[in-house]
């Protein structure tokens, strides 16, 4: 909002005055409502309906200055007092103008002329001061006692007692309270619309996302995974862009949907969940909180369900949140017999989740298995976890490929690197994301003991430029992946999960 400096300290007598076409036909005297209720109640058939309108009508004959006044005494920081011909002119607008409201407005006090052609909006600024806005697209006036200054669309102005604001032929003069005193009729010529829990929830949820934006913009260090990072998985990162990232981003498109909270990734280990679940807090700019199913099954021993509630506090504080569970199947496995513990730590965590659901947090639940037929039931019963993505090694030379290039960006190969002839090989022997790594990072190593690199670090002549000058060759990749294949392509150890296989 551009405010204006145009200053009035000058207040002129407080007599009522008629002012511009809008009021003409006031007579200069406001007519209490008490009194115009004492005239009607000679009327000893009046209904209550007509005595509504005979209500209205004398409440028109009030100038729109004092019934604006009347709104501006109790109007606080936040609210916004409109007036128009008609609720849709006014809605209309301010629609319209919505660029030039900085702040959140939380009640809009409405109050109906029929003469004025256009639309005027005040607020309370934070320091106590009555502004006025023009939402219309033609210029509005602000008269003081220096001249006349146009207000554009847009635009607004301090206002003070003793101004008036001109809306084509209607003229407002600004007053602090009104010639009568009105306070027991407002609500018969105004009407408020109180937004104040509507907006709650999201100016918190905003507050939230700021606070920690000064946080994550406070010195990255590193590269921070994203997207780019993660080769050959594009269905699962689309399904995911589609669960979390957007409904965190465009929270307004999802007003009126269910959003699910709750994923399983499930494939075999070193596939990238981790990773994918990592990027996708990095390019959602989420509080990413990783737990291992297993540690905490042994460390979270007797105080679990505290620990989950825990969790899911601190969660909710850094919203939008996503907790990653790896191991998943080591907290929420199929139980055999009474298992009183395994079954709170389930209840406990779908009970929280439900929470989540209803309180509409942005916090999401991605839980990593192995193998998704050895969870409880109750967890895919549940429907918490609604949505369940498979995870697999990838099944093309273009997958293998785009994963060789992200591990391999940083290093130079030499000419004789068949990358085509290399990637068949290892879609051929069903190799995972880690298992390409660990061939990269093998390929290299042979690469340091061929250019005898690791010679010159014992010897301490080592310097930057063997790096600068090293090229990871054809021959360093194929005894990587024979050592790989000969030790039967058991680069990641999958920690935990076998012992529930038996
Ligand atoms: P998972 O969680 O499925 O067991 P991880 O995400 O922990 O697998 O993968 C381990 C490592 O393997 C990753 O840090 C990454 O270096 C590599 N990796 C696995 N999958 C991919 C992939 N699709 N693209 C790129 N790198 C991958």
């Amino acid at each position: 909002m551009k405010i204006l400096p145009v200053q009035n300290y000058y207040c002129k007598n407080n007599t009522y005055q008629v002012r511009g076409g809008g009021n003409s036909e006031h007579t200069g005297n406001v007519v209490p409502f008490a009194s115009a209720k004492s005239i009607k109640n000679d009327n000893s058939q009046v209904s209550f309906t007509s005595l509504q309108t005979t209500a209205l009508t004398l409440a028109k004959k009030i100038p729109l200055d004092d019934r604006l006044a009347a709104m501006f005494q109790v109007a606080r920081h936040g609210d916004i007092v409109v007036t128009a011909k008609s609720l849709k002119d006014a809605q209309k607008a301010l629609k319209e103008s919505s660029a030039c409201f900085q702040n959140i407005i939380k009640r809009f006090l409405y109050v109906e002329d029929e003469g004025i052609q256009g639309t005027a909006a005040f607020l309370r600024n934070a320091h106590d001061e009555l502004e006025v806005i023009n939402p219309n697209k033609f210029d509005m006036f602000l008269i003081d006692q220096s001249g006349q200054a146009p207000i554009k669309q847009g635009e607004s102005f301090y206002v003070l007692p003793g101004d008036t604001v001109k809306v084509n032929d209607t003229d407002i003069v600004i007053k602090d309270k009104p010639k009568a005193d009105l306070s027991l009729h407002r609500h018969i010529f105004s009407r408020v619309f109180d937004l104040t829990n509507d907006v709650k929830p999201a100016i918190q949820k905003q507050n939230l996302k700021s606070i920690l934006s000064l946080v994550k913009q406070d010195g990255v260090k590193g590269k921070k995974l994203t997207f780019e990072d993660v080769g050959g998985q594009d269905k699962v990162i689309n399904d995911l862009k589609k669960g979390i990232l957007y409904p965190v981003k465009y929270p307004e498109a999802y007003e009126n949907s269910i959003v699910n909270h709750g994923f399983i990734m499930y494939g075999p280990p070193g596939t990238g969940k981790t990773l994918i679940a990592q990027a996708l807090a990095n390019e959602t700019s989420a509080n990413f909180v990783k737990l291992n199913g297993l540690e905490m099954e042994s460390k979270w021993v007797g105080e679990s369900e505290e620990n989950w509630r825990n969790l899911f506090e601190l969660a909710r504080e850094n919203q939008p949140s996503i907790i990653f569970i790896d191991e998943f199947d080591a907290v929420a496995k199929k139980r055999s017999g009474k298992d009183v513990y395994g079954d709170k730590v389930v209840n406990q965590l779908l009970t929280l989740m439900s929470d989540v659901e209803k309180n509409g947090d942005d916090i999401y639940v991605i839980a990593a298995t192995n193998k998704l037929n050895m969870l409880d039931d109750a967890i895919t019963r549940s429907g918490r976890f609604g949505q369940h993505i498979e995870v697999n090694a990838p099944d093309t030379v273009e997958g293998i490929l785009k994963i060789f290039d992200i591990h391999t960006r940083n290093k130079s190969l030499a000419s004789d690197v068949d990358k085509n002839k290399l990637a068949k090989e290892l879609l051929d022997m069903k190799t995972t994301g880690a298992d390409i790594s660990h061939i990269v990072n093998a390929a290299n190593e042979n690469a340091f003991e061929r250019t005898g690199i690791y010679k010159k670090m014992e010897e301490g002549s080592f310097t930057k430029s063997d790096i600068e000058a090293l090229e990871i060759t054809s021959e360093d990749f194929s005894k990587a992946v024979n050592e790989f294949s000969n030790n039967n392509g058991k680069t990641y150890k999958p920690i935990g999960f076998r012992q529930y296989d038996k």
